[in-house]
């Protein structure tokens, strides 16, 4: 991997390229872990996972889609009849409002097919920057880099961006990283933050990142 710019964060291309390589030593087979087959369950899916894990959204989903299979089902669904199919993903007064409102957008405004453009996207009720860009990345194979909380909290700290906002952070990456990396970059930093870089007592001392490319846990 190659920098292009950036200022007051890592610029150093060596570096970045280490970064990169040492995680994928360490997660060589970072990939998506929610479950899904088609735009309509990642977008369901990904409103779902919000401060929740993907294991939970999964046990839910794996009930929820064969009985609502696109955007048409869901869309009959008031607010209320969906909440007890997704209480267990927590927030699901919400999440059921939103996931309604946006299949009932979907269904109106684009013949049931989930839009595939980050305006069309964000129009869509509970959809914000993050959503739209799994979106776009898992269901469409765009080059995304969408910033979650371990996207977030795991650049800041190794020093990949320095942003105070998820637009920020998004923003740096965009910078530093050639846009075919993205989205693999996305996963590797998704599966660092959860299984060692955690938010709470990363396990520094097990980093291969400690010292040198991460100076977090000096
Ligand atoms: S050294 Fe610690 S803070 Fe830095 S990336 Fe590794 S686990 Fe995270």
């Amino acid at each position: 991997m190659h920098t292009k710019n950036g200022e007051g964060i890592a610029t150093d291309a060596q570096k970045i390229d280490r970064v990169f390589e040492e995680l994928q030593k360490l997660y060589p087979e970072a990939r998506p872990e929610l479950h899904f087959s088609n735009a309509y369950e990642v977008l369901v899916a990904t409103i779902l996972s919000a401060q929740c894990t993907d294991k939970r959204v999964n046990l839910v989903t794996s009930r929820l889609f064969p009985k609502y299979p696109d955007a048409y089902a869901m869309a009959k669904l008031e607010p209320e009849e969906l909440e007890p199919e997704i209480r267990e993903c927590g927030l699901y007064h919400n999440k059921a409002k939103n996931i309604v409102a946006a299949c009932r957008a979907i269904v109106s405004e684009h013949g049931g097919v989930v839009p595939s453009t980050r305006e069309e996207l964000m129009k869509l009720p509970g959809v914000g920057q993050k959503t739209a860009g799994v979106v776009l990345l898992a269901a469409f194979g765009d080059d995304q880099i969408p910033v979650d909380t371990h996207v977030f909290r795991v650049s800041r700290r190794i020093g990949l961006a320095d942003a105070t906002t998820a637009e920020g952070v998004e923003k740096q990456l965009r910078d530093i990283l050639p846009r075919e990396t993205w989205s693999h970059a996305h996963h590797l930093l998704i599966w660092h933050g959860r299984r060692m870089c955690h938010a709470r007592g990363p396990e520094c001392g097990r980093c291969p990142l400690r010292g040198e490319l991460c100076q977090y846990g000096e």
